[in-house]
């Protein structure tokens, strides 16, 4: 008898993962207990510790993080001397939102035009799923050559730093050789694709003072210095006439070098009104993933209702920017706050105050978990190459865990391509891409134990 393929093998597993999918996905698992009552949470990290001690998982914990939520941490043990590797998801979910735009009920898996949909099918139960496809498929198929942790948080979605609080706290639990975090996407269905690239992010405050009081506009303005008015300048002066980003000192002009966005995709997917145009030069890649970004996203000044003639004494902003891989965090706050506290018209008064800063990161893409990682992702996709992407955002755990563990290798992959309309309602994830990606992770930690055995 000849053993089968592990690919059939992993065909044969997707009934029982069907089901388990839609027992995950009917706890209404969003941590926020101002809306959904915590049990909901407790039982779906009871479901996924009990999964792990099915698998044979050992030192299986539920782990009680600072804000009040639990990961679910479990070991298995792999041959002598192979390495280790962290698999990641997040049992927690985005709430339905408009429940009523649903097109069958949020927490009910339903089948629907070969697509399964529920809040969390994609993002990330469905991860979690999958690392349990590609670990019995391991298992069925001569065994897991690897010694694997997995680590399935409990608020990832509310951004609560739970699981990186505990991390820091216990920095040996979570170390590795290679960590794969199932809880990022193809760039389409059927093209794989590893994230090795994330922005970082600085976001500051600053406030701006023209004078002891609000004054009226009939009797000093035109000549008294308007807040206001000086605020629109300084903020006008971070971006150029076609809205590129302008920090003083900063480099706008990197490019990106992986898989292009092609701008009508980008486009649909931005949902970019016609006629409207897109800002910034270069490719949409380069704009997106590669350049930093400055977006204003709130101002102090009075609402419309209720507005008074009057010339405004003070006015405040806060703004993000979006710090691409290979600048500093740091030194871009330092560039940023400079040229706020420069660019003031009139002599204004300007206070900057700095109220958060996450690093970029960018992955080593000729690392041997990453070779291990395209091997695998062009078997399970056969005729596609594995594409690399970046990410406009940031992930904080992914910070932590680079922190932590500098040389470990991370590998973002998951399910949430851009069909799954996570965050969004109707939520759904490909079971083809289900199948395709626990092949892929499951050859991947075969790969990847080979290349650390020669
Ligand atoms: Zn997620």
């Amino acid at each position: 008898m000849t053993a089968r393929p592990i690919s059939e093998t992993i065909a044969s597993l997707m009934p029982r993962a069907k089901a388990e999918l839609s027992e995950l996905v009917a706890f209404q698992s969003v941590a926020d207990p101002a809306q959904f009552p915590k049990s909901e949470c407790e039982a779906a990290a009871d479901w996924v510790a009990d999964a792990l001690r099915a698998e044979d998982f050992q030192d299986v914990a539920l782990l009680d993080t600072p804000d009040g939520t639990r990961s679910v941490y479990g070991f298995l043990p792999g041959p002598a001397g192979a390495p280790t590797v962290l698999l990641y998801a997040h049992y927690d979910v985005q709430p339905p939102l408009d429940e009523s735009a649903w097109l069958s009920p949020p927490f009910e898996l339903t089948e629907r035009d070969g697509r399964w949909y529920g809040r969390g099918s994609a993002d990330c139960k469905g991860g979690f799923i999958m690392h349990l496809l590609a670990l019995r498929a391991l298992k069925a198929d001569g065994g897991v050559p690897v010694s694997v942790k997995v680590i399935v948080e409990g608020s990832e979605e509310q951004g609560t730093g739970g699981l990186e609080r505990y991390a820091e706290a216990h920095p040996e639990l979570l170390a590795a050789d290679t960590i794969v975090i199932g809880d990022t996407g193809n760039f389409r269905v059927g093209l794989p694709t590893v994230t090795a690239t994330l922005r970082g992010m600085t976001m500051l405050r600053v406030t701006l003072d023209t004078l002891e009081g609000n004054l009226h506009s009939g009797q000093f303005g035109g000549a008294a210095p308007d807040a206001l008015a000086a605020m629109i300048q300084l903020l006008a002066s971070l971006r150029a006439e076609d809205g590129t980003t302008t920090v003083d000192g900063l480099a706008t002009d990197t490019e990106w070098d992986g898989l292009q966005y092609p701008e009508a995709d980008f486009r649909k997917d931005a949902k970019v009104l016609d006629g409207v145009g897109l800002i910034g030069t270069g490719t949409v890649a380069d704009r997106i993933w590669a350049r930093p970004a400055v977006t204003v996203i709130g101002i102090d000044c009075p609402p419309v209702v209720g507005a008074t003639p009057s010339v405004q004494a003070s006015a405040r902003a806060q703004i993000s920017l979006r710090v691409p891989p290979g600048q500093d965090a740091v030194e871009a706050t330092g560039l940023l706050t400079a040229h706020l506290e420069a660019h003031a018209p009139w002599g204004a008064r300007v206070a900057v105050e700095q109220v958060g800063q996450g690093q970029p990161f960018r992955a080593d893409t000729s690392s041997p978990a990453y070779t291990s990682m395209a091997q695998a992702m062009e078997a399970a996709y056969p005729g596609e190459k594995m594409q690399t992407s970046g990410m406009g955002g940031s992930i904080p755990l992914c910070n932590t865990l680079d922190a932590l563990y500098p040389e470990a290798e991370i590998l973002l992959i998951g399910l949430s391509e851009p069909e799954a309309q996570i965050h969004a309602v109707n939520e759904s994830v490909s079971p083809e891409e289900l199948e395709r990606l626990s092949l892929a992770e499951a050859l991947f930690l075969r790969n990847y134990a080979e290349s650390k055995r020669a």
